[in-house]
């Protein structure tokens, strides 16, 4: 079943009309339109000239009839198809090194499944969703802000074949997503990846054996906590403080047992510094949670 891109949000919000109402477990691909919904075509566009109030947006939201606030939202992510040309921006007062620039710019980044072009430079793909969350029960939250609800929380980890749980707030989880980018590093430092629209194809069902208070993601590789704050250093508190409960809880550690694993073998990543909340993500390897016989699927 395919949810259309005029189906947009700016807000994750447990008021909002779904676009679709389906039961678990289901197929669904999400059409998703740029971060800038398309409003910077060329390179004369920049930020200067942007609606502010359409940047952004998310396709959906999908509302889950067999699910319950409280339950485990599993998303596999299948596949994300890129159209290219991809878009970046630099602005006066934009992302960490923003005091460093004078005037804005647009680039087009145009790809291929082979290689990403930034600025003559060859980069290879890797494609991520930056905005993916659920209603928070609270008051609406605005899809550039990330929290324990998902959002905009700029994972790299969030690709293909990657497995994300989010815990649900409100009945029906109310799931949307967009912001894509075929490419982007960790930080997104200067606030843009290469942004793009496109599809993916995500499987979604319930997971409800986990208890979590935050997102957490499962890639081939490595499993990893996420945790948003107003500071870097409070997401990584939680993000770390999140993981050694895990450990705890499914891998039958003590605390100190827990940290000094994390100590010798985890990797306290940045997700992004520049959104209007900080994400930190906690990587233990996959092979290490296998050998301690924590299985999160
Ligand atoms: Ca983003
Ligand atoms: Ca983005």
């Amino acid at each position: 079943m395919i949810v259309k891109s005029d189906n947009l949000v700016y807000n994750m919000d447990k008021e909002s009309k779904p676009a679709l109402s389906v039961s678990l477990p289901i197929q669904l691909t999400y059409e998703t339109l740029d971060c800038f919904e398309g409003q910077l075509k060329t390179e004369t566009d920049t930020l200067e000239n942007l609606n502010f109030d359409r940047v952004n947006p998310a396709t959906g939201p999908v509302y889950f009839e067999n699910v319950k606030a409280g339950n485990v939202l599993k998303i596999k992510i299948a596949d994300i198809r890129c159209k290219s040309p991809g878009i970046m921006v630099a602005a006066p007062d934009a992302g960490i090194l923003g005091k460093m620039v004078t005037k804005p710019q647009t680039i087009l980044v145009p790809f291929t499944r082979d290689s990403v072009n930034v600025l003559g430079i060859s980069l290879p793909q890797n494609p991520m969703v930056g905005v993916i969350g659920v209603a928070p029960a609270g008051d609406a939250i605005n899809c550039g802000t990330p929290g324990s609800h998902g959002g905009n929380m700029d994972n790299t980890m969030i690709s293909p074949n990657s497995t994300l749980y989010l815990p649900v707030q409100v009945d029906g989880a109310l799931l949307a997503m967009g912001d894509l980018h075929v490419c982007m590093g960790d930080g997104e430092i200067m606030v843009s990846g290469v942004e793009v629209a496109g599809e993916v194809d995500v499987t979604v069902d319930t997971a409800n054996h986990l208890n979590l208070k935050n997102p957490l993601i499962a890639t081939e590789q490595a499993i990893a906590t996420i945790a948003s704050a107003d500071t870097l250093d409070i997401a990584l508190d939680i993000a770390t403080a999140d993981m050694a409960n895990l450990l705890v809880e499914l891998g039958h550690m003590t605390i100190n047992e827990a940290g000094m694993l994390m100590s010798a073998c985890g990797n306290a990543q940045i997700c992004q510094a520049v959104d209007p909340q900080k994400t930190v993500r906690f990587s233990m390897p996959k092979d290490v949670m296998t050998r301690l016989k924590i299985k999160i699927d």
